[in-house]
Formats: structure tokens, sequence, C-alpha cells
């Protein structure tokens, strides 16, 4: 790769000579897959980590999406957010169930709760929220309108590792969440995910189900699927864990120093932390006025681009203007105003552990004017 890029995210990599001595336990034992010593090893240092009861591993961030709502049964239409990566809309298709597109809040981007109820429908079984950059969703007011409907709760919360409000992990809140450990993420497994529930025998199912519903040798308790993770990927994982408190703090340092140089230009706005909230820095949005900033978001997007300062568009265009999902009534635009608002005036800029101060510097020499 061209070094001179500066590109929007970088993976966190252990060190190749600690993640040899790992891999020659794996060869040694012989076990490579199948819930071996490092795949538990893991799944209990991720849980402490976390702090969360129960953390079980999977191959990637999208199967824990499709399986939780497996797991809980849901079923006809489930309220979610156009504002998101793909893959949340697509888990609830491959499930057969419709998404109904609920409008975003513009302080941060999540599903706005206040208009939850309206789209609430005799068909509705569940909401799915996502986290979306990390920022919490209003988790108390969600679970009071899911419980008045009697609704289950899956939260996407594949930007929100090690996330904490008032000093409690937010993938705590409603019945299940789900993580992605794909090589852009904060933490990463290369390929990777988990998910996170409250109960031993929730645990306990979805190991079953994840492993194509095998409990024990010759018993099948259900229609499952292979997601598991392999001993090579955890054990770089447990090698990754150790280093990621220092990959967030580098995040930060960005951040701020991001936010130091944008606060005073004109057209441009981004997320200041929120109170009581532990981040993970694992975006940086800023979004543009174009009748302040005297440029479009797309212009100063290109620009960047010319300049080898690769920014991400996320999420432009909305999964409601994917062609799969166009054709739903919930995706009517008029239905949408802020998600789509968002989505046209987005950049991501480069944010991850790596980033240099004269990278920094080049990525605000093209914003600040
Ligand atoms: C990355 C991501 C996923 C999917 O994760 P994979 O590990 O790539 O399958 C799902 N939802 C959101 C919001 C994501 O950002």
């Amino acid at each position: 790769m061209d070094n001179s890029l500066i590109t929007v995210t970088s993976p966190l990599l252990p060190d190749l000579d600690e993640f040899y001595g790992l891999l020659k336990e794996i060869w040694n034992s012989k076990y490579i897959t199948n819930n071996g010593s490092f795949h538990k090893q893991l799944e209990k240092e991720l849980a402490s980590y976390l702090k969360v009861p129960y953390v079980s591993l999977f191959t990637n961030g999208t199967l824990p999406l499709i399986t939780a709502l497996q797991a809980l049964r849901v079923t006809g239409e489930v309220i979610t957010t156009p504002y998101s990566f793909v893959a949340t809309t697509h888990a609830l298709w491959w499930n057969g169930i419709k998404p109904v597109f609920v409008d975003v809040d513009l302080k941060t981007g999540n599903l706005d709760p206040n208009k939850i109820e309206t789209a609430i429908t005799p068909k509705t079984t569940a909401i799915m929220p996502v986290h979306v950059y990390g920022k919490p969703c209003e988790t108390k007011k969600i679970q009071e309108i899911a419980d008045r409907y009697g609704l289950k709760v899956i939260y996407d919360a594949a930007h929100a590792f090690g996330v904490e409000v008032d000093g409690e992990s937010v993938l705590n809140a409603g019945d299940m969440s789900t993580l992605s450990f794909h090589a852009t993420k904060v933490y990463n497994t290369i390929e990777g995910g988990a998910m996170v529930m409250h109960d031993e025998k929730t645990k306990q199912r979805i190991d079953y189900l994840k492993n194509f519903g095998f409990a024990g040798e010759t018993t099948v308790v259900g229609p499952g699927i292979n997601s598991k993770m392999d001993e090579v990927r955890a054990a770089y994982g447990i090698l990754n864990l150790r280093q990621v408190d220092e990959a967030i703090a580098a995040r930060r340092e960005v951040a701020v120093a991001y936010r130091n140089a944008l606060r005073s230009v004109e057209g441009v706005s981004f997320f200041d932390d929120m109170p009581g909230v532990k981040h993970n820095y694992s975006y940086f949005p800023i979004f543009i006025d174009e009748r302040k900033y005297g440029m479009t978001r797309d212009e100063l997007y290109m620009k960047m681009r010319e300049s080898k300062v690769l920014g991400r568009r996320y999420f432009y265009p909305l999964i409601s203007e994917f062609s799969t999902y166009r054709g739903l009534e919930s995706a009517d635009p008029k239905n949408l105003p802020n998600a789509h608002k968002m989505a046209n005036s987005v950049i991501c800029l480069p944010m991850h552990h790596a980033l240099r101060r004269e990278d920094i510097e080049c990525v605000l020499e093209q914003i600040v004017k």
C-alpha cells in the first residue's frame, strides 16, 4: 500500500513474535477450532474487560445479529435505523423479517425513541437499534417502549466496544448485544465478532446454535449455523486485547486535536463527548453545511482524496436507499429526514491508533480554510 495515503482506519496488529509464540502452542496442541483453550480464554477475558456477564465468540459481526434474531424467535416486523452499516438490516432480511425504518436523532445519529411508537404495528416483535459511532442509544427509553409493547431489543453494538455509561457497559442493555471484530473496528480479530448475553442458559443455547445446534455428539437442539471462531484468531484476539486500551487512548488524542482545530470552522460540525460516557473514539464523523462552508460534502470529500486523505462517507447511502429496501413504505425519504440530512453531509475523518501528528495536520489542512 502507498504509505503516503492517510486511510480512514488501520488495523490494530499484535506483536508478530508474541503471535508466533501462541501459534506454536496451537500447532503443538493440534487443536485448531471448536471451542479450544484460546477461544475459552478470550471469551472470559472479553467478558471481564467489557464488564458483561457472558460473551460468545463468533466468526464475524453479522452472524451474531442473524443468530440473535433466531434465538429470540423474532418474526414479522422489526423497528430499526437506516443510518448504519448495511449488515444491520441484512440480518433481518436473512430471517424473513420486514425491516421498519424509523428516523434518527440529529444529536446522536441514533434511532429516535420518540418516533418508535408510531411505527409499532400488531406485527412488530422487536427493536434493533445501533449505537452508531459508538455513541450510546437512549437505552432506558427504548426499554420502556419495549416493555410496554412486549418487544425484544437487540442492539447492534458493532461500534460500541468498551463503551460505558456511568460506569456500566452499554452492552448490558436490551436482550442481547452484538459486536464486530472486523479489521476496521477499534478491536479486531481480523474477521470476528461476539454476542453479549445476560445469563448462562442463553449463553449455552447460543453456543449450540453457532455450532449447528449440536448439544453433545449426537444431539441437535435446533437449526443452528456454523459461525465459530478458530483458535488462530482467538489467540490474535487475546494479544490485541492487551493493547486496546492504549489504542483507544491514542484515538482520543486524535479526537481532541480534530475538535480543537475544527471548533472554529464555520459550516463544520461534529460530536463532543457525552457526559458520563466512556467513549471508544471508533469514528470521527464531521457534518458539512454546504451553505456555510462554501463547498459541498462531496467536493470536500474529493479534494481530500486528491491529497491522499481518505475519509469515508459513513453512512451514505442510507440502508433504506439500497435496492433491496427502497420499496418499503418506511424507506420513503419523507419518513427519514434526519437520516437523509446526516447521510448527505457526513465525512468520517481518518481515525485510528497509528495516526501521527503530521497525518493529523495533513487531514486538518484539507478542511480548515
Ligand atoms: C462492521 C459492522 C457490522 C458487521 O460486522 P462484520 O464483522 O463485518 O460482519 C454490523 N453492523 C455494523 C453497524 C457494523 O459497523
